[in-house]
């Protein structure tokens, strides 16, 4: 019947749900599940390819969690304050997962958001994290609109309840549309998304975690930290799924 939502336990409900089960099942004959980060058929995402994620080991930056050659603060942190109070990641942005992360957000990848934020689990417990809320970048309404889905969404859906921590998805939001950062330079970055950012929840003192795909520069996660800190928030860290490699001037510092 039209309009009239169906109760779970009705024979009604029951019957969809053989349904839609059926109808994946005859799609995953008609176009078996791929590998998102070597095309083998079977799973989203194959074991081979979970083994070949890079981890992030120590030597990191004290501050922003970036892989440097020696210890302490990484030439970035040493000369320019962040709101930011630390940045974590799971793994390396390299191939397998940059693939798998393209695959994620470009072609309707949203069944791999489970198996990613499972790594983001395993991660979080490694590093021992803690927070009152997990918020997710948000992506500005026209893009969400042209992408049908937020991945960093997603991923902090997925990740809230494997790590007990509350999800405030809407907490933050984006007030002015910006450039795709992956066309930016570092500064260019940093302009691009300064001030895009609103907080639209009670973050008084609270402990909050932002959670998104990738950290390259960390402007994006800057600008929404520097957002929820002049809400009140007391201690804002970023933990993404992949963490861009050192470049050149980290090296050298
Ligand atoms: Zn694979
Ligand atoms: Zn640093």
């Amino acid at each position: 019947m039209p309009g009239r939502p169906i109760e779970a336990h009705t024979p009604g409900a029951r019957w969809l749900t053989q349904l839609r089960t059926a109808g994946r099942a005859l799609l995953d004959l008609i176009y078996p599940p791929r590998c998102a980060g070597c095309g083998r058929v079977g799973d989203l995402l194959c074991e081979i390819c979970l083994a070949q994620f890079e981890p992030i080991r120590p030597p990191v930056c004290q501050h922003c969690g970036r892989p440097i050659p020696h210890e302490g603060l990484c030439r970035t942190c040493q000369h320019t304050p962040s709101p930011l109070d630390g940045i974590a990641a799971a793994a390396v942005f390299a191939p397998p997962l940059r693939d798998v992360i393209h695959t994620f957000k470009y072609n309707n990848g949203r069944g791999l958001a489970t198996p990613l934020a499972q790594q983001m689990a395993v991660a979080w417990q490694q590093g021992e994290l803690s927070a009152d809320l997990i918020a997710p970048v948000p992506l500005h309404a026209a893009r969400l609109a042209e992408r049908g889905y937020n991945q960093s969404a997603l991923l902090a859906r997925a990740l809230g309840p494997a790590v007990g921590v509350p999800v405030a998805e809407t907490l933050l939001a984006r007030q002015r549309a910006t450039l795709p950062q992956v066309t930016l330079g570092a500064e260019a970055r940093r302009q691009n998304v300064s001030g895009a950012f609103v907080c639209r929840g009670d973050v008084a003192g609270r402990r909050i975690v932002l959670v998104d795909d990738v950290c390259t520069t960390g402007a994006t996660l800057e600008a929404c930290a520097a957002a929820l800190k002049a809400s009140g928030a007391g201690n804002v860290w970023a933990f993404t799924l992949a963490r861009a490699r050192w470049n050149a001037d980290d090296r050298a510092g």
